[in-house]
């Protein structure tokens, strides 16, 4: 079965088909960084997150780019209130989410581009839309985009969100970068310095200014993936304005389809209500950490929901996550075991003795892995891929019991379960520390083929993987791994 997403300009689950083989764009909305990231939106990046991990899983190259939005209204104001300089101001929050993306496990995006160094390529993209008539300067000498141009020349604005043209009030303006779809209009692309920008604004041909919100992924996006990518992604509210408009923006500029896929998150509510600091609900990743749980049991409760769900988080449901969590990592402890002290476990069969028993307890295994991939395959069916995970759990601890996992068993199901959780990625409680003989045995290959005897450094790498072990090279050099 291929991969099928819900694609909200389709409306429609469908098929994904990448438009290149050797790489599939996808582009996810980042932070805008004037705060900690709240619980809500850390839905939205592992959901991300899990979109890359499952492509890459079924063998796509992709090339994943988040943008870091660090000029827009509320950083301006934000600036203005605190008396610090727009760096100063959103690096301490940036800093922040780029550590909360790794308590978490979200792979660290391929790119992360700002939005304050893509100013050039944001000024171009507003000079194509001036000169195909799209866009226009109004007598403040902010920039904005006209609906009514960029629908005069056949193209539809509304393709993600139904809009009722009937009700709009023709000529209307909005500056500000978040509308209701009630008031629908001409958006703001550059926006006329005024002095409560402070020192926030950048020289342009249509005079000192900043960009707008939408503009800024319009104009990263395209410079890294081109102008015309796979997959575009982030959570529900931003379907209208900010999709819509990027959209209207990029295919205005260059007359090309700008996104295939559109992927959308549903919110997250906290107690079953809207997070707000005076209901108390409201939480920060920091805010979870210091209640004792750790950024595994969080990244667990998030992925336990499908991603078009509103998913209500409460604090039961993260305590619930840490004895799911503790389920998983006894019977993948109990399979290491069994690897690494083959000669303390008590005598089971072994693969080459019985191979008709060896076959039917190596099905597991297959099945797990099966029963997950055709379960993401089905619009990231996470229910039903955490429905595999905790069967394999039961059998495989069903037989642990009846003590009949032989090694060659245990490694099988563990390279299952390792590629499984590439996709999962709540790896295990504790990544276990190397005992000395076997640091001396990496040691002893690093040598080896540093003297270009790459016989003897095969020899060892062997020698490690029979103990249990498996080097991974790494840009930061080699790091043992238990299997
Ligand atoms: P922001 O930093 O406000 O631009 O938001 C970053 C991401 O979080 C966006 O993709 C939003 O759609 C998403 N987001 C905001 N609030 C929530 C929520 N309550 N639940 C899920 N995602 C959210
Ligand atoms: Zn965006």
């Amino acid at each position: 079965m291929a991969l099928k997403l819900f694609n909200t300009l389709s409306r429609s689950v469908q098929e994904f088909t990448p438009s290149r083989s050797d790489r599939t764009g996808l582009y996810c909305c980042g932070p805008t960084v004037y705060d900690f990231a709240h619980i809500g939106n850390w839905r939205t990046f592992v959901f991300g997150d899990l979109v890359r991990r499952t492509l890459e899983f079924q063998g796509h190259a992709v090339t994943h780019v988040m943008n870091i939005t660090d000029v827009e209204d509320k950083i301006i104001k934000r600036v203005r209130e605190t008396k610090s300089s727009l760096r100063e101001f959103t690096g301490q929050y940036e800093a922040a989410f780029l550590g909360d993306l790794k308590t978490l496990n979200c792979l660290l995006p391929h790119h992360l581009p700002h939005a304050t160094e893509h100013i050039p390529e944001i000024i171009a993209l507003i000079e194509k839309l001036i000169a195909r008539g799209i866009a226009y300067r109004a007598a403040d000498g902010s920039v904005y985009f006209s609906i009514e141009k960029y629908r005069g020349c056949g193209c539809t604005y509304g393709k993600l969100l139904k809009l009722n043209f009937d009700e709009m009030r023709a000529g209307e303006r909005v500056k500000s970068d978040e509308y209701a779809k009630e008031s629908v209009a001409d958006f703001a692309l550059w926006k006329a310095r005024v002095p409560e920008d402070g020192e926030v604004f950048w020289p342009s041909p249509f005079g000192e200014g900043r960009p707008g919100w939408h503009i800024e992924c319009s104009a990263m996006s395209m410079k890294v993936l081109g102008e015309s990518f796979d997959l575009h992604l982030g959570g529900e509210d931003l379907i209208f304005p900010h999709h819509e408009d990027e959209i209207a923006q990029s295919e205005g500029a260059t007359g090309k389809p700008f996104v295939k896929y559109w992927l959308h998150g549903a919110h997250l509510l906290v107690e079953g209500k809207k997070m707000s600091k005076s209901l108390g609900n409201f939480f920060t990743l920091r805010d979870l950490l210091a209640k004792g749980f750790t950024g595994r049991e969080i990244r667990y409760l998030l992925l336990t929901a499908h991603y078009r769900e509103t998913f209500n988080f409460t604090l039961e449901g993260l305590s619930g996550a840490k004895s799911a969590l503790a389920r998983i990592d006894e019977c993948v402890g109990k399979l290491r075991e069994i690897i690494g002290a083959p000669g303390t476990a008590p005598a089971r069969p072994d693969a080459s003795t019985e191979p008709q028993r060896a076959e039917t307890v190596l099905g597991a295994p297959d099945e797990l892995f099966t029963r997950f991939s055709t379960a993401l395959d089905d619009d990231l069916n996470i229910s039903a891929a955490w429905g595999a995970v905790f069967e394999w759990v039961r059998e495989t601890n069903r037989r642990l019991a009846e003590n009949s996992i032989s090694s060659a068993d245990a490694t099988a199901a563990l390279a299952a379960w390792n590629k499984i959780d590439s996709v999962l990625g709540i790896g295990t409680a504790r990544e276990v520390e190397a005992p000395a003989e076997i640091n001396a045995l990496l040691e002893a290959r690093q040598a080896a083929r540093k003297a270009k005897d790459f016989k003897r450094s095969d020899a060892i790498r062997d020698e490690l993987k029979a103990k249990g072990w498996i080097i991974e090279d790494s840009p930061k050099g080699p790091k043992l791994k238990k299997i």
